[in-house]
């Protein structure tokens, strides 16, 4: 057993209003430096600031997209199986380009009921979902909005990810004018 000896109070300590005149001074620096050198605080505003995170962290997902803009997405439905949280909802229809048997007409995730836990992401067969969008909060007024739709989880710019070479291949990307003609696809 590890007794620690207390240090005897000092006659100043004993008489208290020293120390709580010292503690108010601490809490008067902080709120001044609160007032008036903000940006100085470890602190952010949440949630119009937001902590930076790595892209490896599970975020939002966002659906890869092909050179000439269409989802990489083959709607095979292996994510929507994989996931525990049965929160993805997929509807498929024929795909315009014969190398290709199906493309997705729905792709809905519910945000509200996903746990962020990755298995769609690691079921995708052709690395078309992905979570690194660095975007960990998600703040809306109806619950609604919290599904995210095709258009939404499409709607991404490749300058945000620019080691990544599948997100420079996809339309806006500095890698796409050779993507297409590698490809031999034209814009949609
Ligand atoms: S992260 Fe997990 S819970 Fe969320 S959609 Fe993917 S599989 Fe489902
Ligand atoms: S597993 Fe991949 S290709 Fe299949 S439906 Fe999901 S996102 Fe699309």
């Amino acid at each position: 057993m590890r007794v620690i000896k207390q240090k005897p109070m000092t006659l100043g300590e004993r008489l208290y209003i020293f120390e709580a005149i010292r503690g108010l001074w601490t809490t008067l620096k902080h709120a001044a430096r609160g007032l008036f050198c903000y940006d100085s605080l470890p602190t952010i505003s949440y949630p119009e600031g937001q902590p930076e995170v790595r892209n490896t962290y599970r975020a939002k997902h966002r659906l890869m997209l092909r050179p000439d803009g269409t989802p990489r997405c083959v709607a095979c439905g292996m994510c929507a199986a994989a996931c525990p949280a049965h929160c993805i909802f997929i509807e498929a229809t024929q795909s315009d380009d014969p190398r290709i048997e199906k493309r997705v007409m729905r792709f809905d995730i519910d945000h509200l009921t996903c746990v962020f836990c990755g298995l769609c992401v690691e079921a995708c067969p052709v690395d078309a979902l992905r979570m690194d969008t660095k975007v960990i909060s998600l703040e809306h007024r109806t619950r609604d909005e919290f599904v995210s739709s095709l258009f939404d989880l499409t709607n991404w710019n490749p300058a945000d990810y620019p080691d990544d070479k599948q997100s420079q291949m996809a339309p806006g990307g500095t890698l796409n004018k050779q993507a297409l003609e590698t490809w031999g696809m034209e814009v949609k």
